[in-house]
């Protein structure tokens, strides 16, 4: 399996090692050329703003919605689920749309930019998953299509829909690979069969 992570910002290192700790062959992707062959792609967090830009600038955007449609698998955390939001309250900034959510940036409140909580996800099985927030991106809608994994204070934290998988968390900066080793079950096309909650 091989796994690229959009390198043009961002923690993209720890995405990497984790990547390669759940077993797959990850590499750094910064230009449309190099999708060409991928199982998956990780959009990691950084700066959508900054992220968005330079994806249009290199043409990386159409590369991607190209890859999408060929049953290409993403996930994104963070600023990368911002990217792959259809919409983002109160922003014009560039974006690949590719899910079915509304966001807002920065939402989880000014005296706790960044936070860490237990998160329960019964897809990644009973034992709680240590969730690392960072100016946080909050879902405000999922339409239709769009499958929660898990919640936090009344909200989405981890949502799927078909390949697409995204985290408003960093499970790159813990040492749990549940949420990379789900990412490559979907890459490998597995999991949706087997998991009774991904029916549909
Ligand atoms: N606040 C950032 C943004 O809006 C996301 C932060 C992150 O990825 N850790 O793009």
């Amino acid at each position: 399996m091989r796994i690229g992570v959009l390198a043009l910002q961002g923690d993209v290192r720890e995405h990497l090692r984790s990547l390669e700790a759940a077993g797959a062959e990850a590499v750094e992707i910064r230009t449309p050329g190099e999708l060409n062959g991928l199982d998956g792609l990780v959009i990691p967090g950084g700066e959508s703003t900054t992220v968005g830009k330079l994806l249009v600038k290199g043409q990386v955007d159409q590369a991607i919605k190209r890859f999408v449609g060929q049953g290409g698998a993403v996930f994104g955390t963070c600023a990368g689920l911002i990217l792959m939001s259809r919409s983002i309250n109160g922003s014009e900034q560039p974006r690949l749309g590719l899910m079915d959510l509304q966001v807002d940036r920065n939402a989880y409140g000014r005296q706790i930019n960044s936070f860490e909580a237990e998160l329960s996800i019964p897809a990644l099985g009973k034992q709680m998953f240590h969730g690392v927030f960072i100016r946080a991106p909050r879902i405000a809608t999922v339409g239709q299509g769009v499958q929660v994994l898990g919640e936090f204070a009344g909200r989405p934290i981890l949502v799927r829909q078909g390949r697409l998988l995204a985290a408003a968390f960093h499970p790159e900066l813990t040492d749990d690979l549940r949420v990379h080793r789900y990412f490559l079950s979907l890459a490998a096309g597995g999991s949706a069969d087997r998991d009774p909650a991904m029916k549909g």
